[in-house]
């Protein structure tokens, strides 16, 4: 109830003087009814127009003078007594007074009326102190403010919303499935639609990937629905104009009506409202509202909202693009890591090895010389054992300047098929007799760029390393084929596998698991380090008690 303080009666200009309208004339036209009521809880009606029963349906004749049937009794009970009271009040003071109220219809509903209230001079026939003035009916206004607060309402729910997006961590972080789940949630709650869902262009721009549906009745998400530019090209061309569609009326709408039969209809489907998910500027997705039912038209407001939806999806797939290219960049970087750890690695080594090499042979040689001219027979067994070790001593550091490898290859086109085959016997001689040794080439010679002595190298580690992880029986094969342009060695073996840890510390010279005098940890580093050099890459793949393929891959290039 509103008050609100008004001229006072005596400031008003009398009705009768206005010439030449006379009071009835005023009284029939003027949009509100004029009433004079006694002050009191009935409000009990001494006179009133009959415009208030055209507005109320309640019976003016039966009104005048009943406090059966009083104005009280029509006022909404939640604004009655506050009506009451604001009437005592300008029947007391004598100032005029505005309020607004409910009273209830002779029809069952409720109007709002703006009530206009003055006290008059003379009482009523009973004594009894009256007020005076017109009733509007406001119903109109009042609802338009209600729908326009309504309104108010639900864009401040949606640019809350629009702060829950923008700082959501599945945001941030790009994960975009999981935040296309939860802004169709919302979208559909806020807008009040039936349907929501963000779809995504694929690589050829020609189909669109449902990323995820939410229908709001049942409370459900779908995924898997596709839409091609053949079934619908005028909404693909509106999409791709990157403007928002307003369909408010789907099937009759240019962009939207090619899907009345197959969809709308179905669905029952009447208002569409689509915004792109733009990056950089092209057009890369969707976000789709369908609203089921009556015909509605979309606000402003609303299409405002769902364009910034869509531009909160857009953010996500731009940090999804950043945080996948950091991955990447952090592989390479891995990477290149490891191949600088392996390059100083081996020139520490080839130097250390190389000095090591020439005081081996000082040892060797000066046994060798005790050997031959020392009588004692003991003293010239131990002489000889020194001879035995330094070879053996040699042996290591042989293999320590392979790894390292200091001077540049001469690599030379060769068939690995020709080698391998020709290799076939040197490695079975390394193998017992109960190993199942497999040697699988193809017809077709494979050219690639390397030396026979360095895929010997490389072939001779990998059947020995697939040898010491077969206990007792099992399968070692050599399998060579084309792949990619480029040739596939692989060594497969049944034996006991690389637990994550052995697997991740596998290439690092000088790591091995098997006892000392058994493993030097040099095997795949030489591996990798000729591999390297050779333009190709190396690969284990392995797993605790399933075995391990050991995979090399080097660059085919055509024969001589
Ligand atoms: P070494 O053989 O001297 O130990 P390598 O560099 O050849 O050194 O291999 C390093 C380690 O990798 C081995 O000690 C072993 O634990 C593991 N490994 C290599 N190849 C295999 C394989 N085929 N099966 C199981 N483990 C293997
Ligand atoms: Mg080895």
């Amino acid at each position: 109830v509103n008050h609100q303080d008004q001229q006072t009666p005596s400031e008003r200009e009398p009705v009768q003087t206005i010439a030449p309208w006379n009071i009835e004339w005023v009284a029939k036209r003027l949009p509100a009814a004029i009433y004079r009521c006694v002050v009191g809880p009935d409000l009990t009606m001494v006179a009133l127009t009959n415009r208030f029963e055209a507005m109320t349906g309640h019976p003016v004749r039966a009104l005048i003078g009943n406090a059966q049937y009083s104005y009280a009794s029509l006022i909404h009970p939640d604004d009655r007594a506050a009506v009451i009271e604001t009437v005592r009040r300008v029947g007391e003071t004598g100032v005029a007074l505005e309020f607004e109220y409910r009273i209830n219809h002779a029809n069952g509903g409720e109007l709002w009326v703006r009530h206009e209230a003055w006290p008059v001079a003379s009482n009523d026939a009973g004594g009894r102190i009256c007020v005076e003035g017109f009733i509007f009916d406001v119903s109109k206004q009042c609802q338009m403010q209600r729908a326009e607060t309504e309104r108010h309402l639900a864009h401040v729910r949606q640019q809350r919303c629009l702060v829950e997006l923008a700082t959501h961590p599945a945001l941030i972080e790009g994960r975009f499935e999981e935040l296309s789940r939860l802004t169709t949630e919302r979208v559909a709650e806020l807008v009040q639609v039936e349907r929501a869902s963000v779809w995504l262009l694929d690589a050829s721009a020609e189909h669109l990937q449902l990323v995820d549906l939410f229908v709001r009745s049942t409370a459900t998400h779908e995924h898997d629905l596709r839409l091609s530019a053949s079934q619908c090209p005028a909404y693909f061309a509106s999409l791709r104009s990157g403007r928002s569609i307003d369909a408010h009326d789907a099937i009759t709408d240019p962009r939207t009506r090619e899907f009345t039969e197959g969809y709308l209809r179905p669905l029952g489907i009447v208002a569409m409202l689509d915004s792109a998910i733009r990056v950089a500027g092209k057009v890369v997705g969707v976000i789709c509202l369908e609203h089921v039912g009556a015909a509605r038209r979309w606000h402003k407001y609303e299409i405002d909202y769902a364009g910034e939806v869509a531009d909160q999806l857009s953010l996500a797939l731009l940090n999804r693009g950043r945080i996948e290219a950091q991955a990447e960049h952090e592989e390479l970087r891995a990477q290149l890591y490891q191949s600088q750890k392996m390059d100083a690695l081996g020139r520490l080594a080839g130097g250390v090895a190389h000095d090591f090499n020439n005081v081996l042979m000082a040892i060797g040689g000066n046994a060798e010389l005790l050997a031959a001219t020392i009588e004692d027979p003991n003293l010239r067994q131990a002489a000889a054992e020194i001879v035995e070790v330094s070879f053996r001593a040699s042996e290591l550091v042989a293999q320590l300047l392979r790894f390292a490898r200091r001077e540049p290859l001469e690599l030379r086109t060769i068939d690995l098929r020709q080698v391998v085959l020709r290799l076939e016997r040197l490695l079975r001689r390394l193998l017992d007799k109960r190993l199942r040794f497999e040697v699988r080439v193809g017809n077709e010679p494979l050219f690639v760029r390397a030396t026979e002595i360095l895929i010997q190298q490389i072939l001779t580690n990998l059947v020995v390393n697939a040898r010491d992880a077969i206990s007792n029986g099992g399968t070692i094969v050599v399998d060579i084929d084309v792949v990619d342009g480029h040739a596939r060695l692989r060594v497969i073996d049944d034996g006991a596998g690389m637990s994550l840890e052995v697997l991740a510390k596998a290439f690092e010279p000088f790591f091995t698991t098997k006892a000392p005098g058994d493993g030097t940890g040099l095997g795949l580093a030489t591996v990798y380090s000729i591999v390297c050099c050779c333009g190709g890459a190396v690969d284990v793949d392995s797993e605790l008690g399933h075995g391990t393929t050991v995979t090399v891959r080097l660059p085919l290039v055509s024969g001589h």
